[in-house]
């Protein structure tokens, strides 16, 4: 379980993130969704320990860890631009934080083919990232982060880069992967219909505010105010 509490946000002078309060739960898929600029990746840069608080603390099960480096947090990270390294081919992209932390042979070799598998990249696993179209990069980006038993993993806008298609394909397969893999999921976008498609609770952020908090089917249904009823998409 994760716990904001009364964590704030402010650049120079500018608060960009009033004190809030925020609580992910075990096994939860959570999207934070919102408009460019309301402080999403903030948030999840500061769960990742990117970006330090101004103000508050955020406690992993009771301990507070907003002292700890990024490694020291149970957690690994999908970044949009994705970051592959070019000379490495895709299995040991996927495996680089594994060979790092000298997990063995053939333990990473089990991951790299379970998680590729589930991906649908296990047909790509000789080639280079050049060698891959968009959509093959964003997933091994996400199985560099799923071979890692991390207890909660964050995603900031996975899927932004790819077509309107694809897009769709993979929220697609994102929600039955959410489905089998039972850890914490953060998920950032400014994509409604991912948030509703994805969420097993959605948190509707603008302006650095918390707006609203629910299941998909409690925002759409009793929406608190015009922001997140239009955002939502919910008759009013
Ligand atoms: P997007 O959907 O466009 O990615 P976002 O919700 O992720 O938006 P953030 O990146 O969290 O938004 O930014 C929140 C606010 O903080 C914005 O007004 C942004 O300009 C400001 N901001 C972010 N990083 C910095 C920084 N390093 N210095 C100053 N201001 C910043
Ligand atoms: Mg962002």
């Amino acid at each position: 379980k994760i716990i904001f509490d009364q964590v704030s946000k402010s650049y120079g002078s500018v608060e960009v993130l009033p004190p809030f309060d925020l609580t992910f739960d075990d096994g939860e898929f959570t999207v934070l969704v919102g408009p460019s600029g309301c402080g999403k990746s903030t948030t999840l840069r500061m769960l990742a320990g990117l970006e330090t608080l101004t103000g508050g603390e955020i406690y992993f099960d009771d301990k507070p860890i907003s002292k700890l480096d990024p490694k020291e947090r149970d957690l690994a990270m999908v970044f949009q631009d994705y970051a592959l390294y070019p000379h490495m081919n895709i299995a040991k992209n996927m495996s680089f934080a594994l060979r790092l932390a000298r997990v063995s042979k053939s333990e990473i070799e089990e991951k790299v083919q379970r998680v590729a598998k589930m991906l649908n990249i296990a047909h790509l696993l000789d080639r280079k990232p050049a060698e891959l179209s968009g959509g093959q990069r964003q997933r091994v980006a996400m199985g560099r982060a799923l071979v890692r038993d991390a207890g909660t993993f964050l995603f900031d806008e996975p899927l932004s880069n790819l077509d309107a298609k694809l897009r769709g394909k993979m929220r697609a397969e994102l929600a039955e992967m959410r489905d089998t893999i039972d850890k914490n999921m953060v998920y950032v976008t400014h994509d409604q219909v991912e948030a509703m498609t994805l969420g097993d609770r959605i948190v509707v952020m603008s302006d650095g505010f918390i707006q609203q908090q629910g299941t998909p089917e409690e925002l759409f249904k009793r929406p608190v105010n015009k922001f997140v009823a239009g955002f939502i998409g919910s008759p009013t």
